[in-house]
């Protein structure tokens, strides 16, 4: 049915493709790949855990695994007077967990909020009737630790979140935990750190961070359904025995269980077994190799991006997520969807600014050479969107910077 008189004879764009068939299509055949800031692709190894003959929890081998976790996740954290817990469920449950295990009613609790996630403890506080307060700033910028701290100055806990994913700022933890607990020292500090443990420079025991959570779908490079958390002695002591707001999330329940090599309730020990396999891939140099090269696997998609056109949304980025505004003309929905489409799993931004940027990850099991391909990907859906820029500059781009 072509007019294949209209065409000329020989069409570079289908040279090689069976007669009159178009521009060939490769997407059919292209791997599938999580791009996303969560969850993220998984090592072949680490999901081979998942299909072992079912393990038990109460055998000695499910114990071990539980012990032998539970210690590579605060060696992962490099704070050796950590104690870590294990929630089956998401981050979310293990930032639950903290929240009504260590504060007591009619507490006054502050929020931290410049993005998604922070917005989301406020509630959460204010859900369990916490006497709460924000202090904010708008989102893609920086959380101001002077705020903070005055915000601060009379509560029992502060709730802030290292690695803002719905914007892609790294918050100034440290600055912000030393200005707050200057104004007041028996200050508890929870920190959303679920994007950054284990990507993003983190030191807990010399900034003051009381308790850290995250999730093994994100830096763990696990796949969804833990979550971790990683208390200091101090927050230790301040679990509230039998708190009244919750059960299967009572920290100190689920602590003293833990410690001594069993959880109250079936965890997902399988789970366990492929958190712990994946945690050896990470161990397996120096926090500060790991901090550097997902740092250096991010500017290099940055780079890739600002080549093409498109914007950093903060200026302090987080190793664990790219958040890019578009060029000129392009949305944010419409990058994610472009995406999509080629088979790669990206987001756009979250409500109300899904279209303000799109969000792309190398977090998780992802390499340089990884962060290579993403750019090179970004090329073909920002290129099929009209965006300006000559075929290559995306990838030497970020190839340079991951010099
Ligand atoms: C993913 C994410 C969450 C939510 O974690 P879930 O595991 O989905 O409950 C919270 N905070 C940040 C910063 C995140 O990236």
């Amino acid at each position: 049915m072509t007019d294949t008189a209209s065409r000329p004879a020989v069409d570079p764009e289908t040279a090689g493709a069976p007669e009159n068939s178009g521009p060939v299509d490769y997407t059919p055949l292209n791997r599938r790949r999580l791009i996303a800031p969560g969850p993220v692709e998984v090592e072949p190894r680490v999901l081979a855990q998942l299909a072992q003959p079912q393990m038990h929890h109460r055998a000695p081998e499910g114990v071990a695994k539980l012990t032998q976790t539970r210690a590579q996740l605060t060696e992962l954290l490099g704070a050796p007077g950590y104690e870590s817990v294990i929630v089956t469920g998401s981050g979310t449950a293990a930032f639950e967990g903290a929240l009504v295990s260590l504060v007591p009613g009619g507490a006054k609790v502050v929020s931290a909020q410049a993005g998604k996630f922070s917005e989301r403890w406020g509630e959460m506080a204010g859900r369990f009737g916490y006497d709460t307060r924000t202090v904010s700033r708008p989102w893609g910028e920086l959380l101001d630790p002077a705020e903070v701290a005055h915000a601060a100055r009379d509560a029992h806990t502060l709730l802030v979140t290292h690695s803002e994913t719905s914007t892609g700022a790294l918050h100034d933890l440290q600055a912000i935990v030393a200005a707050a607990k200057a104004d007041n020292p028996d200050l508890l500090v929870i920190a959303d750190c679920i994007t950054s443990y284990g990507v993003a420079e983190l030191r807990p025991e010399e900034w003051g961070v009381d308790v850290i959570v995250s999730g093994s779908q994100k830096g763990t490079a696990t796949p969804p359904g833990l979550g971790l958390l990683l208390f200091s002695p101090q927050a230790r002591e301040r679990l509230i025995p039998d708190t009244t707001r919750g059960f299967y999330l009572d920290m100190q329940r689920e602590l003293k269980g833990q410690m001594a090599g069993s959880t109250p309730q079936t965890p997902a020990i399988n789970l366990i077994y492929a958190l712990s396999a994946s945690l050896e891939r990470l161990l397996s140099v120096p926090r500060e190799v790991l901090w550097a090269e997902k740092k250096r696997q991010n500017d290099a998609l940055i780079a890739a991006g600002v080549a093409m056109g498109a914007r950093s949304w903060a200026s302090r980025t987080s190793p664990a997520v790219t958040v890019l505004c578009p060029p000129e003309g392009i949305g944010g929905k419409a990058v994610a969807a472009q995406l999509a489409g080629m088979g790669q799993r990206a987001l756009p931004g979250q409500a109300p600014h899904e279209d303000t940027v799109f969000r792309v990850s190398n977090m998780g099991y992802a390499d340089r050479y990884d962060a290579l391909s993403i750019a090179g990907i970004l090329e073909d859906a920002l290129g099929a969107l009209g965006a300006k820029f000559e075929r290559g500059a995306g990838v030497a781009a970020a190839w340079n910077a991951l010099k």
